[in-house]
């Protein structure tokens, strides 16, 4: 059926940036081209997703450049939505992701996993949901009892651990494998369920996590956490914000 952008099918794009997040310029061709934008055959643009803004960029056709604006994922693949149409399939373009915007990205998402991962390790508190953007980060945390000293402490313990500048490494496992462990789905709890194997996001002898997304390669890139505000949602949830320095 075709879907909002007229494309019938699905396009499955090699998706560079889950091997190698550092990657900021790739070649590839135009595969589908919509009025909603482009579906390519390769690309390191991250869309949108687990709670992290799609990248923005470029895309250059022998030297004419358009403007990536937003990238998604869709039901039929990673769609680059652009300033303008004029892209068509067959053609050879360059990708240039927005490196400053994306490195911040990176760094919340890894500082994410480890704020989340000393609450629920030290203190058995679980994250319900987060949203990332490059200026700060909000993280929703289920709270039985609410204590802002353990909070204050947890944001500390973060910090010990990103002095410690441990490795954060990228696997592969089959998806059978890792669906039989829960402590891999903290964060990030919806997953397209017919993937053959699942990416994990490994920050080394601290914590795994299940995840599609980009982070950097070493806690020391992450800075210092540092909570800025603190709102109540509901009984038992608490929304916590907290920028990188
Ligand atoms: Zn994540």
């Amino acid at each position: 059926m075709p879907g909002p952008s007229g494309i019938i099918g699905c396009v499955m794009a090699e998706r560079l940036y889950q091997r190698d997040s550092y990657l900021k310029g790739f070649d590839a061709s135009v595969v589908t081209s919509g009025p909603d934008g482009v579906m390519l055959d390769r690309t390191a643009f991250f869309p949108s997703g687990g709670g992290v803004l799609g990248d923005e960029g470029t895309l250059d056709r022998a030297g004419e450049s358009f403007r990536v604006v937003e990238t998604v994922e869709t039901l039929e693949g990673i769609l680059h939505r652009l300033d303008r149409p004029g892209l068509a399939a067959g053609d050879l373009v360059r990708g240039e992701v927005d490196w400053t915007r994306r490195y911040l990205l990176m760094r919340y998402h890894t500082a994410t996993h480890v704020l989340t991962g000393v609450m629920f390790k030290d203190y058995g508190v679980r994250v319900t949901g987060n949203q990332l953007t490059p200026e700060k980060a909000r993280v929703d945390f289920a709270f039985e009892q609410f204590d802002r000293a353990v909070l204050e402490e947890g944001f500390r313990r973060s910090n010990a651990l990103i002095g410690q500048d441990l490795a954060v490494r990228i696997g592969f496992v089959p998806a059978a494998e890792a669906k039989a462990r829960p402590e891999l789905f903290k964060l990030e709890t919806t997953f397209p369920h017919d993937l053959p194997e699942l990416r994990l996001v490994e920050i080394a002898g601290f914590d795994t996590q299940a995840d599609g997304g980009c982070h950097v390669s070493r806690l020391a890139e992450v800075g210092r956490l540092v909570l800025t505000k603190l709102e109540n949602k509901g009984k038992s949830n608490r929304r916590v914000y907290f920028v990188l320095e």
